[in-house]
């Protein structure tokens, strides 16, 4: 976080403590309080939605289970404030961590299926458990005691502006750290995360589980706040709800969290009250006319995109006035906002704002750390050709390897034997089985038979992210960048192994954190550097030019300190200066000891690098020796001339 933001952050927190010191009322003080509450709900859905991209329909069910281990442990043990949070917080973490296990299997519209599932079971259980939960009934909880005296409504304001500040901080921490980054890089591409040895499935199931966390915690302050909770609050419209606060506020904000908060609680108040309605409808009509002129003149925006968020607003305006009464208004008013927000927030109101100022990325470069990349690049490398691995032993073996689709065999009967510190070529028409190869190898598909060997391993039914920290990066034909992340970042998550610290590490910025942070920044911007990208460290992936991508991609495959380099058609859609230095890259990590696999359709490159080069044609090996050999072979030139022709 920048100066600015964090000086903005701490004014507007020190505003929210100090609302019981401006108002008497403790409706008001109240309503802010719930909105607070929900807004810890809301970092920790961010966290599924907006950062790992899940949808999850289950957190209304999470919220009630923190309310209900509060609400049960009170009546039935009389547990003290300080039990009752840290029990609220683990048992619905372990529910979370229930739901997640299957759920995460699925993906899309039955991942929402399940979570929507699990939201109505817990409801139902709550409801029927009467043993426990005193079923339709409720349970009731006076304001919490600490230290023997009961807070009144400004202690427990403060409470929890005090638990929501730590929340804030402690879900900014991880959402920054290398826990941060695989949540967003298996949003990105999880193939690509899976290939960085960051497990897909892992890290989804992580980030449920900390997002349960948070739903406990907000659950168990709630039914302190209402002092009375019972099954039907928790139901699915406060699901939808939750939801809609995250979009509506803006994802992978923490300020979005807490406008989405208040929007959900003020909102339905305000729609009772027509006054205040039409109130509102002319000021925000007014605000988007005069913003909207202001935009075109200075051409920030044109007639055309503020016609209707104009017309709309003013329309909403007349509208408001020409109403009798509000009542049976109240729910298609709130449709249409959303629908609004939805079309035209995409990145919610805060990602709104912030494009409209042009507040980009904060940028995490500090003077010493980039001060500390060593100027001779190549050490960034030093790890991977660290050790006495004998050159000239084969790294990998794979033996008749057979990958059918249906019918189709895509790889048939093929062995592969790659020795240690050389470039092998892999080379074949198009489509005759070079990237299923590479997919078999880095464990995305399972061979149909064959045995593969790498370094003494098998690797053969083994999960991808585990065969990639066993030594194996890769790139893909069709880049698999993580484009919302910047490049350092994308780096990083390459860098995801040499982290040890765990999340409390990351919470409480221990030393073994920071340390480990500071070396993951220095390493990336020396792959950075090692590649050419120095000074692009700070932009993000999908923004780059696609030869500067295909780079990034290699750099990021190197942070894996692999043994073997696979590398799927490098030079693919790349000009030939571009070529050129792309050659000479990999000729420097051929040089620090690293095996490369290199698929490539541009010959001169290919008999230029090569120390052997194998040739594919319709799934079986044709040819395989001297690139000058392979080059003269008369069934190679046959297969090249059949493909072309074709
Ligand atoms: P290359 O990389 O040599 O151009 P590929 O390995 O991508 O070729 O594809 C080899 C063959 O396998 C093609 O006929 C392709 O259509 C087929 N193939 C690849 N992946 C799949 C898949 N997941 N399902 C079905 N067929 C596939
Ligand atoms: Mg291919």
């Amino acid at each position: 976080m920048n100066r600015k933001s964090l000086f903005a952050a701490v004014i507007g927190l020190a505003l929210l403590a100090a609302v019981p010191l401006f108002t008497g009322n403790p409706y008001y003080i109240h309503m802010v309080g719930t909105i607070m509450i929900y807004a810890i709900l809301l970092f920790g859905l961010d966290i599924v939605v907006g950062y790992t991209g899940q949808v999850s329909l289950g957190h209304a069910g999470l919220f009630g289970v923190g309310s209900y281990t509060a609400g049960v442990l009170f009546m039935k043990l009389g547990a003290p404030l300080w039990a009752i949070v840290p029990a609220s917080i683990a048992v619905t973490a372990l529910f979370g961590a229930v739901l997640a296990l299957p759920a995460l299997r699925v993906t899309g519209p039955y991942l929402a299926m399940v979570t929507l599932a699990f939201g109505t079971i817990i409801q139902i259980l709550i409801n029927e458990m009467t043993f426990l939960t005193e079923g339709p009934m409720g349970i009731k909880i006076p304001k919490p005691s600490i230290a023997g005296h009961q807070l009144n409504e400004n202690g427990f304001y403060w409470l929890v502006f005090g638990l929501m500040v730590i929340s804030l901080v402690v879900v900014h921490r991880i959402l920054r750290s290398q826990i941060g980054r695989a949540f967003e890089a298996l949003r990105g591409s999880p193939v690509a995360s899976d290939c960085m040895g960051v497990s897909v499935y892992r890290y989804k199931v992580y980030a449920f589980v900390i997002s349960a966390g948070f739903a406990g915690l907000a659950g168990c302050l709630y039914a302190y706040s209402e002092q009375y909770i019972s099954p039907n609050t928790y139901n699915f419209e406060l699901t939808v709800l939750f939801l809609l606060a995250v979009i509506m506020g803006g994802r992978k904000t923490r300020s979005g969290a807490l406008l989405g908060a208040a929007i959900i609680v003020i909102l339905p108040k305000l729609l009772d009250d027509l006054e205040l309605f039409r109130i509102v409808a002319t000021v925000l009509a007014t605000l988007i006319t005069v913003g909207a002129l202001v935009g075109i003149v200075k051409k920030l925006t044109t007639p055309k995109a503020m016609a209707i968020p104009v017309v709309g607003t003013i329309a909403l305006a007349g509208f408001a006035f020409w109403l009798e009464s509000i009542t049976d208004w109240r729910l298609s008013i709130f449709g249409l906002m959303i629908l609004f927000v939805v079309y035209y927030l995409q990145d919610g109101i805060v990602g709104f704002v912030k494009n409209l100022l042009h507040i980009r990325k904060p940028v995490f470069l500090n003077a010493a750390v980039t001060a500390s990349v060593p100027s001779g690049q190549d050490s960034v490398m030093v790890a991977a050709s660290a050790g006495d691995r004998e050159a000239g032993s084969d790294l990998l073996i794979a033996q008749g390897i057979l990958m059918q689709f249906g019918g189709l065999k895509a790889i048939n009967q093929v062995d592969l034997r790659v020795k240690r510190g050389t470039i092998h070529g892999l080379i074949g028409p198009n489509g005759s089985g070079k990237s299923t190869m590479m997919n078999v190898l880095t464990g995305i598909y399972v061979p149909t038979a064959g045995d593969i060997n790498f370094a003494g391993r098998p690797v053969v039914g083994r999960t991808s992210s585990d065969i990639a920290l066993s030594g194996i990066a890769r790139t893909f034909q069709n880049v698999q960048l993580f484009g919302e992340m910047t490049a350092l970042q994308n780096i990083q998550v390459g860098l995801h192994h040499t982290f040890n610290s765990n999340i409390l590490d990351v919470s409480l910025h221990t030393p073994r954190y920071k340390r480990e942070e500071k070396a993951a920044t220095a390493r990336g911007l020396g792959l950075l550097s090692f590649v050419g990208l120095g000074d692009l460290a700070t932009e993000e992936a999908r923004n780059l030019p696609y030869g500067k991508q295909r780079l990034l991609e290699i750099a990021r495959a190197l942070a894996l300190d692999p043994q073997l380099l696979l590398l799927d058609e490098p030079a693919a859609g790349l000009t030939a200066p571009d070529i050129k230095e792309l050659v000479a890259i990999i000729r420097k990590i051929r040089d620090h000891g690293i095996t490369v696999i290199l698929i490539e359709h541009h010959m001169d490159v290919v008999m230029s690098m090569c120390d052997t080069v194998s040739v594919l044609d319709f799934g079986q090996k044709i040819a395989e020796g001297k690139p000058a050999d392979v080059q003269a072979n008369p069934k190679v030139i046959e297969a090249y001339l059949g493909g072309s022709a074709a």
